[in-house]
């Protein structure tokens, strides 16, 4: 029986649960394995999958959803990591699933190469961060899944299959929330090692919104966050340079971002969760405090963020063009009805892609994120923030929180049908679904 022959590896079975980042996803599965290597995998799933039980892969946990819980077997591979192979000529990396982000940009630092775009923090791991779709900002980059350029996934029968560009194959597992098999490798297309020049600066939020367009436009990584109640936004731009660097101090960095941002901000928004009327007044003098500040370094240094304030978050992706009126109104809802959201609403931009079930495929798309701390109640206002969204036909990011189903959410994709054509093939006996998987594709 899977679990009695591999004791040494199990994290725990039938008592030991595991929660997600933010605290709220938690599950007691069956069994929790992690994982030695490919070849147990292989057997592992293999067995499994001739039993008739579900799998679920985790990553890093850094989901917002219930995408990576299992009430039966749930596989940690973490071990199945590092760089395979690299062609610096092609930049073509072929690296495991379970590689964490942080781990890939310094491997691919010393090969000179480095992704193109990444999020705003690097403790996903590459599997985790593909499967749901994640992505940075920058107009005319797509998400991290756009990278791929092979894959190698396991099916319930233990065996590998490798996907290559161009088939539909590829294009359904680049985004899959976990629901085609267990990813194995991937073959990223990475770039040559590049450095930002980053800036963050206060900036009228009307202006910003004006001007969207052209920031979007002239910045190869624009994004913005406002806090409701103000029209200040804080912009923050990253842009290829060749100047020296210039990096943020360890004590910067330390008081910046785990003092400042996380220790005094966590302190500020319990006290704000308990003193709601003060919210408002919070958010002004947040952006009061807000100044400029520049930095220069590697482009992954960049990118990536402290963030040890925990919270949950819902973010939609939505057609570029209606990116400023939703942002607007989502401002006004949140205004007009006191909600007690007191962290700021992210807005970022990609490129459209071509994976079957990304939220950006096919289109341009504008990202609003919605924030709440983990201590305070978040459900009702972002179920009235999402009916926002849904006029714009905006599409759940899969790893932030949403309350979609299938149903609602085929029409949204033009290739879905392709996609479960994908999924019958891959996964017939739907070995890989868990009460998320279930929800949001179908039985
Ligand atoms: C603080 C914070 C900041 C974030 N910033 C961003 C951001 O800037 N941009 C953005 O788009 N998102 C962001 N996210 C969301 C995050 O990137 C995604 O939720 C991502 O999926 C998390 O990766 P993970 O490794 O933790 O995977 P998990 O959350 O553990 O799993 C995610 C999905 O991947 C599947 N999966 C994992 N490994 C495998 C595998 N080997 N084979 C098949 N399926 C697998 C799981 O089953 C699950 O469906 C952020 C989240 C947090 C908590």
């Amino acid at each position: 029986m899977v679990g009695e022959n591999y004791d040494a590896r199990k994290l725990g079975s039938g008592g030991r649960s595991w929660s997600n980042w933010a605290g709220h996803q938690s599950c007691r599965p069956r069994d929790f394995i992690r994982v030695g290597g490919v070849g147990e995998l292989s057997e592992i799933v293999g067995e499994a999958g001739a039993a008739g039980r579900q799998i679920t892969t985790v990553g890093s946990g850094h989901s917002f959803t219930p995408t990576a819980l299992s009430d039966d077997l749930l596989l940690d591979i973490s071990h199945i990591a590092g760089v395979i192979s690299a062609d610096r000529e092609t930049g073509l990396v072929e690296v495991g699933a379970g590689t964490i982000l942080a781990d890939l940009n310094c491997e691919l630092d010393h090969l000179g190469l480095a992704m193109p775009n990444l999020g705003d923090i690097d403790r996903q791991t590459i599997a985790g961060a593909v499967s749901t779709g994640t992505h940075g900002t920058g107009r005319a980059l797509p998400n991290i899944s756009a990278q791929i350029e092979k894959a190698r996934v396991m099916g319930a029968d233990g065996e590998i299959r490798e996907f290559e560009s161009g088939s539909d194959e590829l294009l359904a597992t680049r985004v899959a929330i976990g629901s085609l098999g267990v990813l194995v490798s991937v073959t990223l297309r990475t770039v040559p090692a590049f450095n930002l020049h980053r800036i963050d600066a206060p900036m009228d939020l009307d202006e910003v919104m004006a001007e969207f367009d052209r920031l979007t436009e002239e910045n190869e990584h624009f994004e913005f966050f406002v806090f409701p109640y103000t029209r200040t936004a804080l912009t923050l731009t990253r842009n290829r340079t060749d100047k020296p660097l210039a990096p943020r101090s360890a004590a910067d960095r330390f008081l910046g971002d785990v003092v400042l941002e996380n220790g005094l901000g966590d302190i500020a928004l319990r006290l704000t969760g308990r003193f709601r009327s003060s919210i408002p007044k919070m958010a002004r003098y947040s952006t009061a405090f807000m100044s400029q500040s520049e930095q220069i370094d590697l482009s992954h240094r960049v990118f990536a963020n402290y963030r040890t304030i925990r919270f949950n978050e819902m973010e939609y992706a939505l057609p570029a063009e209606s990116g400023p009126e939703a942002l607007d109104r989502v401002l006004a809802l949140i205004e007009s009805e006191t909600f007690p959201l007191a962290m700021p609403i992210e807005c970022r931009v990609s490129a459209g892609d071509d994976a079957l079930i990304s939220q950006a495929h096919g289109r341009p798309t504008v990202y609003i994120a919605v924030h709440q701390h983990r201590s305070m109640e978040h459900e009702p206002y972002f179920r009235a923030i999402e009916g926002i969204f849904r006029e714009y036909d905006g599409r759940p990011h899969w790893g932030k929180l949403h309350y979609r189903s299938a149903k609602d959410l085929a029409p949204s994709f033009p290739r879905w049908a392709d996609f479960q054509g994908v999924r019958d093939k891959l996964d017939p006996q739907r070995t890989f679904s868990n009460a998320y998987v279930t929800k949001v594709l179908g039985a």
